[in-house]
């Protein structure tokens, strides 16, 4: 349930919970869902249910096992504000991530109403980084519900981008992630709805980071915004891309480091 990751953002990945539901249009093509379903045919333990929404009480406690500090990605194969994920669930999980406090956790979510609703009762640390993710105009309500958290460091993940995102209210965000669809069936993303935010990102000062064009073969199209590869990372701290180094230490709960794979949620 713990494994280093590809996605470019992050450096290895935590599963306490596999499965979800589609919300909203970004869910078309989720990459967890074709994943899970690939596993489940390899016969792997975890996802004897498939993509149907299932807790796993024995990968709780891998973080803290895991000593050396890494930049994790929680419930890439899943939601942890999933409806139907009860609340003691994500409490236990915040608790656990609390108590890891030398890793860095990236906690990513579209059920924003009830990340929301929960936020005041989680243990929010600065190890511990929330994001929303956001195809369209539709969804943007979900960042002005991220911005009335507590959470210490908020993030974005616009990916898949489905469309134009203007006039975003960037106040209070501390990272913003662009990214085209990947894979068969790709939609495509247009190099004007990326050039916006970046541009919007610039003004507000807000670090930015350029996943991929995305597209059938995402390696052709790569990752190059105006000629250059668009790594920022919140507090000014950037990446080479796909290199992460190792992470070390904080004398201090403050991030210093981070890095990024294909994502969902
Ligand atoms: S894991 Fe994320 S992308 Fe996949 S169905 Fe759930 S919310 Fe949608």
């Amino acid at each position: 349930m713990g494994a280093n990751s590809s996605i470019e953002w992050t450096e290895a990945t935590w599963n306490p919970l596999t499965g979800c539901t589609k919300i909203s249009p970004g869910c078309k093509h989720c990459y967890a869902e074709r994943l899970a379903h690939r596993l489940q045919a390899m016969g792997r333990s975890n996802y004897v249910n498939g993509f149907k929404l299932t807790l796993h009480e024995e990968a709780l406690s891998l973080p803290l096992h895991w000593r050396k500090p890494r930049t994790i990605f929680v419930n890439s194969m899943s939601d942890l504000f999933h409806e139907d994920v009860p609340v003691e669930f994500i409490y236990r999980v915040f608790d656990v991530m609390q108590r890891a406090s030398w890793h860095r956790f990236q906690v990513l979510t579209k059920r924003s109403g009830r990340l929301l609703e929960l936020s005041p009762h989680l243990p929010w640390k600065s190890h511990i980084w929330m994001g929303v993710s956001v195809e369209n105009q539709k969804y943007t309500f979900r960042i002005d519900h991220l911005r009335k958290t507590e959470a210490r460091i908020k993030f974005l993940s616009l990916e898949p981008l489905l469309g134009p995102l203007c006039r975003l209210n960037l106040e209070k965000i501390d990272w913003v992630i662009v990214g085209g669809e990947s894979g068969f069936g790709a939609r495509p993303m247009n190099r004007s709805w990326v050039t916006d935010i970046h541009d919007q990102c610039q003004k507000a000062g807000v670090p930015f980071f350029f996943k991929q064009w995305g597209g059938v073969n995402k390696k052709a199209t790569g990752r190059k915004l105006e000629g250059q590869m668009w790594n920022e990372m919140p507090l000014g701290k950037q990446i080479q891309d796909g290199n992460s180094g190792s992470l070390e230490p904080s004398p201090t709960e403050q991030p210093t480091f981070f890095e990024f794979q294909s994502s969902t949620s």
